[in-house]
């Protein structure tokens, strides 16, 4: 069973959310829930910690407020890359690696090991 304090802070999450890029006033959130402010307090400091809503300062009517805003969070996403392809660059396995750039005297433009390989790709 979820307790009080979390299902609140699902709640003032929600609450928080709906408002999106207007955000939410502390007093106008706590009149919402019908919590007192001092409790909504302790629940926004939870959620802040978390990293699931913010206090940002905002302009309104030429008056500086602070509001609160839900943090928007990335999906997370498997993603798998076949390694195939890339793992047998010559590169990989070559002892002149750290020397090797653009202008050095060793350089990919005239690599033969990887203009080979690029040619046996392209076969
Ligand atoms: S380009 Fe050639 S020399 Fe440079 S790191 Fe790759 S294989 Fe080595």
């Amino acid at each position: 069973m979820e307790s009080n304090s979390s299902m609140y802070e699902k709640l003032i999450q929600e609450k928080i959310a709906e408002k999106g890029e207007y955000g939410v006033s502390q007093q106008e959130l706590a009149k919402s829930i019908g919590i007192s402010t001092r409790e909504l307090s302790i629940i926004l400091k939870k959620l802040i910690e978390k990293k699931v809503i913010q206090k940002k300062t905002v302009k309104e009517n030429g008056k500086s407020v602070i509001k609160l805003f839900a943090i928007k969070t990335v999906e997370k996403a498997n993603v798998y890359v076949n390694l195939e392809n890339i793992k047998d660059i010559p590169c990989f396995s070559c002892k002149l690696l750290y020397k090797c750039n653009n202008g050095a005297h060793v350089t990919p433009s005239s690599c033969s090991k990887l203009s080979e390989w690029i040619l046996y790709l392209a076969s």
